[in-house]
């Protein structure tokens, strides 16, 4: 077992104290990120999900006699991009190779991966994440990531009393990415994942949906007794297929192994499963070594040659990183680093952001740019949450947001009607950016700002509350609050609060 290479010291939260003893998790996780091509890794079978039992699996697939298999070019630009965009080495020349074994989703009885040769190998991601109220960031360094093809699945319900092989899935190419044993908890395991998934759908190069398998994490887990050199003997827990089970399946895995070591045991290196249902993990079988699969290099595909020209190209192609654009919003908006990440943590949030500030137009300062994170982050946030869609299919766009924040900031509406508008926009969508002015107008909302109007609905609140003007002149600051209060209620929330406040104060004194 290799000696511990990790950098930076675990967070005091990553230490679990059981029995008087100070414990260290240590995890390393595997993603399968299955990549967004028309067609499959080595046939030009369909890839697309949902098509009907073994419609979607041609001769290769189905490792007819006397096939060939031929590697999909789009897939290896995929692999490409996401090297670029860790600061990873693009292998020149990487190789192809069989790993046999035997199982009935897989008619080849071996899958083609990559073993000694990876077209990726290094890099690696900056994670941030919350930890009791603090903000947290490591880098996770990324080992290797190879390109390989999915096998078939086995349908075990309700087929005639047998169980059935849909080989729809079969070569379906995928991108191993393989992190160092790095991680130091379930939450940071979790960071990790989130920034990942963020960043393959950033890229283009996944669709990102996990409910469809599309994104699923392979966590490498074991503990040691803090201070110890060596790593703990560490179980796989496979196929974890949410954020959420991730981090529960880890967390039950880590009580389990420091239980086990506690009364006297040991852990048995294996593979295991998580089971959403009863929360817990349980044995699948004894964890194989490399050699088991007797991995070598497949005799029908060529090595997988990448030039520099093909590199740079890809290169040029590469839209702007989430990180590169985190860095953007701080520097060139002032933003808080929090709002930075939040923005980007979707390429959609992302750019709706920059496409309200676009409408703003170039005087936009750090102000409007300010007040547009919120509305993105809080309002349009909560709308997305409620509903549960994504931002790309917002009801209400950003050019309409951008008009809002516009009325706003020319003291046309308050902050508050601007509210109540937004929620008329999005329940009842409408057309063409200036649909907040057509409203505006329709309702009368505009803001109150003739001060002969608000005087005189001063006058009007001055003497039906003779009490508390008295109590304001006796020195209690509150009642001014309240007359404030009396008198925005009266002008239906239509006054300009800034106003109201200087011409009551005038009137007062
Ligand atoms: P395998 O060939 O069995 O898949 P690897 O050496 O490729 O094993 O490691 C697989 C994953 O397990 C990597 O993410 C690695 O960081 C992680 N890992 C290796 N040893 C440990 C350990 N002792 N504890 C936790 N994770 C580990
Ligand atoms: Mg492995």
């Amino acid at each position: 077992m290799s000696e511990t290479r990790t950098s930076a010291a675990p967070a005091a939260a990553a230490i679990v104290r059981r029995a008087g003893r100070d414990w260290e998790v240590v995890i390393g996780l595997e993603t399968h990120v299955q990549l967004a091509t028309a067609s499959k890794m080595f046939s030009g079978a369909s890839t697309a999900f949902g098509a009907e039992p073994n419609t979607q699996a041609c001769a290769v697939d189905l490792a007819l006699p006397g096939v060939l298999p031929v590697a999909n070019r789009a897939a290896v630009e995929c692999a490409i991009r996401f090297g670029l965009a860790v600061g990873a080495d693009i292998a020149p020349r990487s190789v192809f190779a069989r790993k046999n074994y035997f199982y009935p989703d897989l008619p080849k009885g071996y899958q083609i991966s990559q073993y000694e040769i990876p077209v990726v190998a290094g890099g690696g991601l900056a994670i941030a994440w919350e930890e009791s109220g603090e903000g947290v960031e490591r880098f996770v360094r990324l080992t290797r990531a190879h390109l390989e093809e999915d096998a078939g699945k086995s349908l075990h319900e309700d087929f005639h009393g047998f169980t059935g092989i849909d080989l729809n899935r079969s070569g379906t190419p995928l991108l191993e990415i393989v992190t160092e044993p790095d991680m130091r908890s379930a939450r940071e395991a979790v960071a990790y994942a989130r920034t990942l998934h963020a960043l393959v759908v950033w890229l283009g190069i996944c669709d990102g949906n996990m409910q469809e398998g599309s994104f699923r994490c392979d966590a490498n887990v074991s503990v040691r007794l803090q201070g110890e050199a060596r790593l703990g003997t560490r179980c796989e827990i496979k196929n974890l297929n949410s954020f959420r089970f991730l981090e529960r399946a880890i967390d039950f895995e880590v009580r389990r192994q420091i239980d086990l070591i506690d009364e006297g045991g040991s852990v048995v290196q294996e593979t295991r499963l998580y089971d959403p249902d009863l929360d817990e993990t349980r044995s699948m079988r004894s964890k194989e070594d490399a050699h088991d699969y007797r991995y070598f290099p497949d005799p029908d595909l060529p090595p997988l040659v990448i030039t520099p020209g093909w590199v740079d190209a890809v290169r040029a192609g590469l839209p702007e990183l989430p990180q590169a654009r985190r860095d953007r919003y701080i520097s060139e908006y002032s933003l808080s680093s929090y709002d930075a990440n939040t923005l980007t943590a979707s390429r959609g949030s992302a750019d709706y952001f920059e496409a309200v500030l676009a409408a703003l137009g170039p005087s936009a300062g750090a102000a409007s740019a300010k007040a547009t994170a919120n509305w993105v982050m809080v309002d349009l946030a909560a709308a997305l949450n409620r509903e549960a869609i994504t931002i790309e299919a917002s009801p209400v766009p950003a050019a309409q947001l951008a008009t809002l924040i516009r009325r706003i900031e020319d003291g046309t509406i308050s902050g508050k009607i601007a509210r109540e508008l937004f929620a008329s926009l999005w329940s009842e969508p409408q057309a063409g950016a200036d649909a907040p002015d057509r409203l505006i107008e329709s309702r009368g909302l505009r803001q109150i700002s003739d001060s002969g109007a608000l005087e005189k609905i001063i006058d009007d609140v001055l003497a039906a509350h003779p009490k508390s003007v008295e109590e304001f002149r006796s020195g209690k600051d509150k009642a001014f609050n309240a007359l404030v209060g009396q008198v925005m209620k009266a002008s239906r929330g239509k006054a300009n609060p800034q106003q109201v406040n200087d011409l009551l104060r005038a009137r007062l004194a």
